[in-house]
């Protein structure tokens, strides 16, 4: 669910008429609504009422300020995987105690920073990193508390480049290597184990691979207390997918129940975090038609935005829906590839779809660009980047501006 709808044949993010934004703040435009991201941080969270749980948004899905502080209000925490985000999350008053810290390569600097805001904790990826957190906490004379991920060996069933919870990929510890860690995390005198964490991988349309993990992590609990190690808080990570073309994935109420079966008996916080199931749905990216080109084999429409305003057709070969942002009923429809002018063949935002033909200067809408969009842009080309608008009922506000040229070579102050 979304508020992007059409009213009288135009589309309107919630009570403004896209074309107006247009008007106003030029494109390629992201638009995000206020209204959906609510309902969907509130459909989630509530989705786990019945458990002691604390929601932490996976900041990287879309860490625009504005966001971040929306959903603070809304009582979120967030999940960090770098020094930067940690930046952006206490910037929009996220309280510390709220804010995990995953990823496989925290610098020393960026450990320092977590550790003196005082974060609930560490999500941590190898031995040498706990070592590593051990002696910064040392240092400053403080204690990590942590979770290490383990990666439980489950088939997610998405995109190679977004399954992280299989043996070949990078992340987590296979068990036995995590039960050592463990281990090591007891006797360091600078860490404190609390809890169990896993992220088995993004846009999941079945709960069974999280269920699967789930059962082998409580297991894994088991052997931990063994061991005397107390844990205090589980993370399942994120990774609950969501409707981009027919997927049909499960609704997080039908995911908290599943949870809440398996885990009733249990004395943890549940730790979640969600990025896509949030996000997705709740951003659209609003692009001008440039020009049609036919060639022998091919119709292209090329836009205004490229793979480097929204990469996910480039990287994934993601299906993004794309639709006139004024609906046209009598025009034909072709079959086009919608590309981007960036000087690479990868520079796609659609293929082979069946669109309304359309006149040069007209507007498309890109759906389902609320989530890892903006965040994976750059200036490749030497694009600026887009802008980006928050609206919430009628209220507009510019959550971006447009980047301009000078914000091309601000930083190249030695060459100018
Ligand atoms: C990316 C990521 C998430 C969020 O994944 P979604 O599929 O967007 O829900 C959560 N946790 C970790 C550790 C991640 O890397």
């Amino acid at each position: 669910m979304h508020y992007f709808e059409y009213k009288n044949g135009e589309l309107y993010a919630e009570d403004v008429k896209v074309q107006d934004l247009v008007k106003e703040y030029d494109t390629p435009l992201y638009i995000y609504s206020a209204r959906t991201f609510k309902r969907h941080f509130t459909a989630f969270d509530s989705a786990f009422k019945e458990l002691k749980h604390l929601t932490c948004y996976s900041v990287k899905a879309n860490s625009n300020l504005c966001i971040l502080k929306l959903l603070g209000q809304m009582g979120a925490g967030m999940d960090i995987v770098s020094g930067g985000e940690l930046f952006r999350v206490l910037k929009a008053g996220i309280d510390p105690q709220k804010i995990v810290y995953s990823g496989v390569g925290k610098r020393e600097h960026e450990i320092e920073e977590a550790l003196m805001a005082d974060i609930l904790m560490f999500n941590i990826e190898s031995e040498d990193e706990l070592k590593k957190i051990n002696e910064v906490a040392q240092r400053m004379n403080t204690t990590a508390r942590i979770s290490i991920r383990i990666n439980p060996d489950v088939d997610p069933k998405t995109h190679p480049y977004i399954s992280t919870g299989l043996k070949k990929n990078k992340f987590g510890l296979v068990e036995d290597i995590a039960l050592q860690a463990y281990k090591l995390a007891k006797d360091l005198p600078h860490i404190q184990p609390i809890g169990l964490d896993c992220h088995i991988g993004s846009q999941l349309t079945s709960i069974d691979p999280f269920l699967d993990a789930l059962d082998k992590i409580l297991e894994f609990k088991d052997k931990l207390s063994d061991l005397d190690i107390e844990i205090k808080y589980l993370d399942l990570g994120g990774g609950l997918g969501i409707t981009y073309d027919q997927e049909n994935p499960p609704h997080p109420s039908e995911f908290g129940q599943a949870l809440q079966q398996k885990l009733a008996n249990q004395d943890l916080t549940l730790i979640l975090e969600p990025g896509r199931v949030i996000a997705g749905n709740a951003g659209i990216l609003v692009t001008r038609v440039l020009y049609n080109k036919k060639t022998p084999t091919k119709n292209f429409i090329i836009v205004d935005a490229a793979m480097n305003d929204l990469i996910r057709p480039s990287l994934y070969k993601s299906y993004h829906k794309i639709a006139p942002v004024v609906q046209k009923n009598k025009t034909n429809k072709i079959v086009v590839d919608v590309v981007g002018p960036i000087c690479e063949s990868g520079d796609f935002l659609a293929q082979e779809r069946e669109l309304p033909e359309m006149q040069s200067g007209e507007l498309l809408a890109i759906f389902s660009a609320g989530a890892y969009g903006f965040t994976m842009s750059s200036q490749y080309n030497s694009r600026p980047r887009a802008a980006e608008i928050l609206v919430d009922g009628d209220k507009i506000t510019l959550a971006r501006r447009r980047e301009i040229y000078m914000d091309l070579i601000q930083l190249e102050d030695n060459c100018i």
